[in-house]
Parts: structure tokens; sequence; C-alpha cells
């Protein structure tokens, strides 16, 4: 049964100590329960996920480690903007409740002091014209003092970046401000959304490489367009257009 208006898109909250992940928690749940929309929150995952078949670095009461399992009734085509949607929610809700900056890597990472304090991997089941689902893995590191190695330099926590907040904070600032882009993405009007990233983008502007399962190029990001999509001007100086599907930007 839906809390209120606002966030009829959770009937359900579960709550776990551990879990896998919690994306992998929510499809679980999407192929039982046809219908259902909710939210999974884990104190831990033994397999955190990043894009590409990566890591994510999940470690017990360090993070707030969650997914949103959603069925919007828009196109597959609008699926992964919903990317873009929550990156601006979490990228607010974090200002919100501390006095720090937060860049957006786009599409889907969250950068405080240069380093990736948020990731968000969103993950879908779809048919031509018809999407059945969508799942929104979002991973905020809270309270981490040290990281892996291989991450080291490019990874940080709310607590690394000197403020103590806690999860449930974070959760209900992300839940208020998803709710209000989420219903201005359902309404097709992605405009105040792109405005958010614009203002809070570490990509625009730079020069990065452009990482596809097939290649990597340079290239020099130039705008977001309406859509969510990236424009950038490649190599030969022709201005190109790239979707956030399985790209990674490196290079920031
Ligand atoms: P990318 O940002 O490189 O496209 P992803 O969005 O898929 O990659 O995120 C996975 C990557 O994020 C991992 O390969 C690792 O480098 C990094 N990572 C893993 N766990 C964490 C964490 N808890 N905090 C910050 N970065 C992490």
């Amino acid at each position: 049964k839906a809390l209120c208006n606002d966030f009829d898109f959770i009937q359900f909250i579960k709550f776990l100590d551990t879990v896998d992940s919690t994306n992998s928690e929510a499809k679980r749940i999407a192929m039982e329960e046809q219908v259902l929309e909710g939210l999974i929150v884990s104190s831990e995952q033994t397999k955190g996920k990043g894009r590409l078949g990566r890591q994510w670095e999940s470690e017990k009461e360090s993070g707030l480690w969650m997914s949103l399992l959603l069925r919007p009734k828009v196109k597959p085509e609008a699926a992964s903007s919903i990317t873009l949607v929550s990156a601006a929610a979490m990228a607010h809700a974090i200002e919100a409740c501390t006095s720090l900056n937060v860049g957006i890597k786009w599409p889907n990472d969250l950068i405080v002091n240069g380093k990736k304090i948020c990731g968000i991997l969103t993950e879908m089941s779809a048919e031509i014209n018809q999407l059945h689902y969508i799942v929104l893995g979002i991973g905020v590191n809270l309270g981490q003092m040290s990281f892996p190695v291989d991450i080291i330099d490019k990874a940080t926590s709310l607590k690394k970046e000197g403020v103590e907040v806690s999860g449930k904070k974070i959760l209900s600032a992300f839940l208020l401000a998803f709710s209000n882009f989420y219903s201005q993405y359902l309404e097709g009007d992605m405009s105040q959304i792109i405005s958010y990233h614009l203002a809070h983008s570490v990509t625009v502007g730079k020069k990065v490489q452009i990482i596809t399962p097939i290649e990597t190029r340079n290239a020099y990001v130039l705008d977001i367009n309406a859509d969510g999509s990236l424009l950038v001007e490649n190599e030969l100086g022709e201005n190109e257009v790239v979707f956030s599907g399985e790209v990674s930007v490196r290079g920031i």
C-alpha cells in the first residue's frame, strides 16, 4: 500500500542485515511479484556490483547500500535516463545534509573533492516496446576511513570528508528529492534534472576518455543534451552524441 501520494513508488521497504547485492534481491522480488515497486536497504553487500561486472565495495555498516524497484510507465528507450534522475536526487540529498559540494560525473557517479562518494547501477528488464521493471542501485560511502588499495586514490566517504551523518538522514533526504525529480521524469520533463546536472557536472568542459566494451577514444565534452545524452567533440573535430548505456567516462 502506498505510504502517501508523494511516495507511491514505495509499496514496501525491506531492510536486510546482509545480502549478495541489493540489485540482485530487487530483481528476485521483481520476478516473484509482477506489479510491486519498493525499496531494499542492506547493512552489507557480499557481492556489491558496479557496471560491466565491476565490483562495488560495500562493507558492513559503512555505507547506504540500497536499490529501488520501479515500474515507470515509460518506453524502454527512456529507462536509462532514470540514472540521471537518481544522481541529481542523491547529489541534492548529500548537499542538503552536509556542507559538501557534490559534483556529478556523467551519468552515474557523485564526486566530492575529486573522489567517488556514490555510485549508481541501473539495470532493467524490457522487451521491444515494453519495460517490465527498472532496478536502481545506489551506494553511498558513509563511514569508511580506508579503502582497498586499488581504489584508495579514487574513493571517499562522508566521514573521510569530515562529515558524520546517518544513512537514515541521507535516505530520507534522497527519497524527498527523488520523488520530486521522478514525477517530472514520469511527465516527460527532464529540464530541471538536466539543469541540475549541468550546474553540478564535473564532466562538461573536460577532456575525457570514452570507454565502451569495444574501444577507448579521446573526446572533449561540450554539453549534456535535453534527453540526458552527452554531446562531445571527437578527435576528428566532429560533434558526437554519447548515450549512457555501457559507457565509462575517464580522465576527470
Ligand atoms: P566507473 O565509474 O568506472 O564507470 P562503476 O560505475 O561501474 O565504474 O563503479 C565501479 C567502480 O567503482 C569499481 O571498478 C571501483 O573502481 C570503484 N569502486 C568500487 N567500490 C567503490 C566504493 N565503495 N566507493 C567508490 N568507488 C568504488
